[in-house]
């Protein structure tokens, strides 16, 4: 039977509305889990760095052991824990924070979630106030250090300052002096501008001569307050710059190795576990696959994805702290209607990167947060970040393996 639709009725009938992908767990197959829990213990940061995008940075708030602990117990209670969790200190600088807000902190995770699976902890700090009780600290939790550090003195200090506008580089070096005391091994991630790709081997030799055996390459993305990334426009710079940083690290006697060579170098070797949304299957990416990555502020908001999306609202989305560990557990938030239309979003961008680029089996689709600070959409391909970190220094380790095999290498003819 065919039923014919009044004219009058299809004349009111709203435009086409793009279907919203809802969030069900059931889902994803194999079922999510948090590998990644990052935690913001204080926003506050003791420098100031030029290109940093944190807004609250001047704040001193910090995080409850009573936030802490229902963050912990929310991860119980929607089954998100694996057999290895990695809590990630981060967000403005943790070390402002006393020793025994720590040993607390820790210690209250270890209760919750301490006997339910294997649990490291990671902080990311600017090293400035490292020191004899930090390390023990450190050695006593076995703790992951990253040190934020720019390289050589000139191109740290250009941007690494104080509120009154001096240079942190020297007490970089003593913090990282005291860690190297204490026989703790740091890796350290430089943010790069097109400065430092003038002057790749003085770069390189820093790193070598701190003993620091991986550095990664971050750079100042266009992200919140920090509207414009240095980068832009300097792409072949940075070519030439992974260039030299491949050659450096590979040559005889090299000890440093560089995060996003050896990234890529792993990639090729052992390329990414797939996990199955519905009907497609795509590389793991903690930052599209929800909640890999849980994301957790000070105040007890929390968000997944891409880190950065917590505290910078949108205005097509609003907040993307969807919930706070308070009052909602992470799978109820991810019911509501904004994180559906998020999800959508980012679902769009991964189908589109699936569609369109060479890299997306070693990648899963980027990061959500960098489509939409650098073009306006979650739903996006290309960035320059993923060029940056990704594209460019796979694209040149491949040539490089490629080089590795021909014959003429082989019989010592290249
Ligand atoms: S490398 Fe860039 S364009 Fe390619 S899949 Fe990743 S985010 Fe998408």
């Amino acid at each position: 039977m065919v039923v014919s639709t009044p004219v009058r009725w299809l004349a009111r009938r709203p435009p086409p509305v793009t279907p919203i992908d809802a969030f069900d767990p059931a889902d994803f197959t194999p079922a999510l889990k948090t590998r990644l829990l990052i935690l913001q213990p204080t926003p506050f940061c003791n420098i100031d760095c030029d290109y940093c995008y944190l807004p609250d940075r001047r704040s001193t708030a910090r995080m409850s052991l009573a936030t802490m602990r229902r963050t912990a117990e929310r991860l119980l209670d929607d089954k998100l824990l694996a057999e290895q969790l990695t809590v990630v200190w981060h967000a403005g600088e943790p070390l402002t924070l006393p020793v025994g807000y720590f040993e607390a902190a820790i210690g209250v995770l270890d209760e919750v979630l301490g006997g339910r699976c294997r649990l490291s902890h990671s902080i990311q700090t600017n090293a400035t106030l490292i020191d004899a009780d930090w390390c023990a600290l450190i050695k006593r939790h076995d703790i992951r250090i990253g040190v934020s550090v720019d390289g050589p003195v000139d191109l740290h200090d250009a941007h690494r300052r104080t509120r009154t506008g001096r240079g942190t580089h020297a007490r970089v070096l003593r913090g990282m002096a005291c860690l190297r005391e204490h026989g703790i091994e740091f890796h350290a991630i430089a943010v790069v501008t097109p400065a430092t790709f003038a002057q790749p081997d003085a770069f390189f030799d820093f790193f070598e001569a701190e003993g620091v055996p991986e550095v990664g390459c971050n750079f100042d993305e266009a992200e919140g307050l920090h509207a414009v990334s240095s980068l832009s426009g300097h792409e072949a710079a940075h070519a030439a710059f992974i260039a030299r940083l491949l050659a450096r690290s590979r040559a005889a006697g090299a000890r440093t190795r560089v995060r996003e060579l050896a990234m890529a170098l792993h990639l090729i070797a052992e390329p990414l576990p797939m996990h199955r949304w519905r009907q497609h299957r795509w590389p793991e990416n903690v930052q599209t696959l929800p909640f890999a990555l849980v994301n957790v502020a000070h105040d007890g908001d929390f968000s997944t994805f891409s880190p950065e999306l917590l505290g910078q609202p949108s205005a097509e989305f609003g907040s993307f702290a969807f919930g706070n560990v308070a009052r909602d557990g992470y799978f109820a938030a991810a019911r509501g209607e904004r994180f559906a239309r998020v999800w959508s979003a980012i679902v769009r961008g991964v189908r589109a990167c699936e569609a369109s680029c060479a890299h997306f089996g070693y990648c899963g689709g980027g990061a959500p947060a960098n489509k939409l600070y650098e073009n306006g959409d979650l739903g996006s391909t290309e960035t320059l970040y993923c060029r940056t970190v990704l594209k460019r220094p796979f694209d040149a380790v491949l040539a490089q393996l490629e080089r590795d095999v021909t014959p003429d290498h082989r019989q010592g003819r290249s």
